[in-house]
């Protein structure tokens, strides 16, 4: 029996997370769920999976469930990054989903990786934000570190058991690294300058939470993949080629010295992953249909245009940059991305964003955690300044 905890619980993935758990109460237990402020939400996940645990990491919203739930559902609820942290690296727990999105979920994050827990990676901006000190808290804490986003979790099923992060000696040559491209793959360049939020966040294949809608419809999602794929695989960017696949079939693929191609496919469901996640090495019911090839018929594929989207073309920039310019650009993004969302700036305005803060700050060696999140900081601040600025001159002021 796993004893797990899902930090994220309300999100998409949280929530893809529970459907596969609660097709196997006999080999997994719900330690703990957490959550940020959907109250409701919470309050009926509670009832249905009974956690010793629930948090919420803000205060207010952990009040008011406390004040709901039922003395006699036996959930304890905490609040604060404390309580993510305490619930994420409890001895009574042995499996945390890392599920939260954005740098908000490095520290809880982190918290199971130094208690070595097994945790499933689905939070890639966590280790974009670390990269070397987050692998290196995995060395040391032997926790068992596994790919849930799904091109990642693809490219783990395509390597040799144990040789995930030693691509020569298993004879890799390179890794394709397959995206859809997202709902604006052939949209004109003057034309993406008045996409919506609403037509950013309708993927044609996934349906998946509203800040990595906008990801993928920027293709930062791929930036932010490519640099998660260098340090999972311990390997270079020039080695993971990006390839445009518009049917989301195929997750990626693992090509080795001999001319072979292994690709891993299945519907765009997270459940696969998710489940291949939590029962590996063994292999579970994850409530996915068989895939019909006969109906799909056709693969696609294309390189990107980083003329159009150059929100990839920026993150190469930042992991060949190295330091602290990931977390930079990761903050920058999700504060652009927040703007973009809310209607304070336009879709093509986020790149622009996200490249001036990062030739306005400086890039210094990320040795400690406590200089990354000061660049998180310093990088929001920024984003702030350029949001404002952008937003100005959409409205013709500037
Ligand atoms: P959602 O927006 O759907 O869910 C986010 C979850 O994080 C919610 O439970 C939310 O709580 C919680 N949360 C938000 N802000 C905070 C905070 N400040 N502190 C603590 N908890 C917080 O996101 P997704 O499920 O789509 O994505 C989660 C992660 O998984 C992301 O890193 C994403 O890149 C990655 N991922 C997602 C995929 C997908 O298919 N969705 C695919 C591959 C990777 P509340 O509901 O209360 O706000």
């Amino acid at each position: 029996m796993r004893h797990v905890t899902v930090l994220g619980a309300t999100g998409s993935i949280g929530l893809n997370t529970l459907d596969v758990i609660g097709r196997h109460p006999d080999r997994f237990d719900v330690f703990a769920l957490t959550a940020c402020r959907q109250v409701d939400s919470m309050l009926s996940l509670c009832q249905r999976f009974r956690p010793r645990y629930a948090v919420m990491a803000e205060p207010s919203a952990a009040l008011e469930l406390a004040e709901r739930l039922p003395e006699e559902a036996g959930v304890e609820v905490l609040a604060g990054t404390e309580g993510l942290e305490a619930v994420a690296s409890s001895p009574d727990c042995d499996t945390v989903m890392a599920a939260i999105v954005g740098a908000a979920g490095l520290a809880p994050t982190l918290a199971a990786v130094r208690s070595g827990k097994r945790v499933l990676l689905a939070n890639k901006e966590a280790l974009v934000m670390s990269g070397r000190l987050f692998m290196d808290a995995v060395a040391e804490s032997g926790a068992e570190l596994l790919p849930i986003d799904s091109e990642h979790n693809a490219i783990f099923q395509c390597l040799p058991p144990g040789q995930s992060r030693d691509l020569p000696g298993a004879g890799v040559r390179r890794i394709l690294l397959t995206a859809s491209g997202g709902p604006f793959r052939e949209t004109s360049a003057e034309a993406l300058q008045q996409v919506t939020p609403d037509q950013a966040c309708a993927h044609p294949n996934w349906s998946m939470g509203q800040k990595i809608s906008v990801d993928s419809a920027t293709l930062m999602n791929k930036g932010l993949e490519l640099i998660e794929a260098c340090w999972l695989f311990d390997t270079r960017p020039d080695q993971v080629e990006v390839h445009v696949h518009p049917e989301s079939i195929i997750h990626s693929m693992v090509e080795y010295v001999d001319g072979s191609v292994l690709a891993q496919l299945g519907s765009p469901d997270m459940r696969t992953p998710i489940a291949n996640g939590l029962a590996w090495p063994e292999r579970i019911d994850a409530g996915v249909d068989s895939l019909n090839l006969f109906d799909i018929g056709r693969f696609h594929f294309e390189r990107p245009d980083l003329e159009r989207f150059p929100c990839l073309r920026l993150a190469s920039e930042a992991f060949r940059l190295g330091g602290t310019a990931p977390a930079v650009l990761n903050a920058a993004n999700e504060e652009a991305v927040a703007a973009f969302l809310r209607g304070e700036l336009g879709f093509t305005g986020i790149p622009a964003v996200i490249e001036s803060v990062m030739a306005s700050i400086a890039t210094v060696p990320a040795d400690e955690f406590p200089v990354i999140f000061e660049k998180d900081r310093e990088s929001r601040a920024r984003s702030a300044e350029q949001i404002r600025h952008h937003a100005v001159s959409v409205s013709g002021l500037g």
